[in-house]
């Protein structure tokens, strides 16, 4: 099927689940995670009304931006790891980061951002699944990381994201993400200005919105399979 009728279909899925749970139309945002994909399938998106679009490598991120500069509000999400060495390229070209979960990075991306530019908008990336991932910080170390980037200038910190391990039921896919809406709910409470929780990816995409998602990041669905 084609990337017009299949994103038709995920956001007429969004909203169907997203009423179920009886929140506001339109709570839960669609970042479609064109990875792997080439431009002209972006383009595509954009054309039905897709605005945000996350990307996990560097390299590839800077090569679509550069290339699609001329399309007016498009949205980058960078979703991958970022080493050291690249985080000058993301703090110059990419309008918000998912995965930060180190202190340095932190201290980077906030000293290479361009003051030309609005803040980085970022997400402290949890780790949920104990050890299966090495990437993110555990809930145990999540205050301190949050002090440290609320008190960088050119870092905005808009919430909390997190790849769990795929659970065998929607049931115990849910129960895996309780701990973080409740850590999510708790900044919330602390910070006016938090309002994304970043969960849900295809496979999960359903328990992750019943758990409270305000984002969620979309390949294959969209994309089809990389
Ligand atoms: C690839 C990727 C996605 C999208 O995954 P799909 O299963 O294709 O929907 C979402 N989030 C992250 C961090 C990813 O790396």
């Amino acid at each position: 099927m084609g990337i017009a009728t299949n994103l038709e279909q995920v956001r007429k899925q969004i909203e169907d689940v997203n009423s179920q749970y009886q929140r506001e139309l339109g709570a839960v945002r669609l970042l479609a995670v064109s990875k792997t994909k080439p431009i002209a399938d972006i383009i595509t998106a954009y054309e039905s009304g897709q605005r945000l679009f996350g990307e996990n490598y560097v390299q590839e991120a800077i090569d679509k931006c550069a290339a699609l500069s001329h399309l007016e509000h498009i949205e980058w999400h960078f979703i991958g790891p970022i080493q050291s060495n690249k985080s000058r390229l993301v703090a110059e070209n990419l309008d918000w980061v998912h995965t930060l979960d180190r202190e340095k990075i932190a201290i980077r991306l906030s000293e290479q951002r361009p003051e030309s530019l609005a803040p980085l908008n970022v997400c402290i990336q949890v780790n949920i699944s104990g050890e299966e991932t090495k990437s993110g910080v555990h809930l145990e170390e999540l205050q301190a990381l949050v002090d440290l980037v609320i008190s960088l200038p050119n870092l905005q910190l808009r919430g909390l994201m997190a790849i769990p391990a795929p659970q065998s039921s929607e049931d115990e896919q849910i129960r895996v993400y309780q701990p973080l809406l409740q850590a999510y709910k708790s900044l919330q409470a602390q910070l006016p200005n938090i309002d994304t929780l970043s969960i849900g990816m295809s496979g999960d995409m359903e328990a992750a919105i019943a758990s409270g998602s305000t984002m969620v990041r979309i390949g294959t669905a969209i994309f089809g399979s990389r």
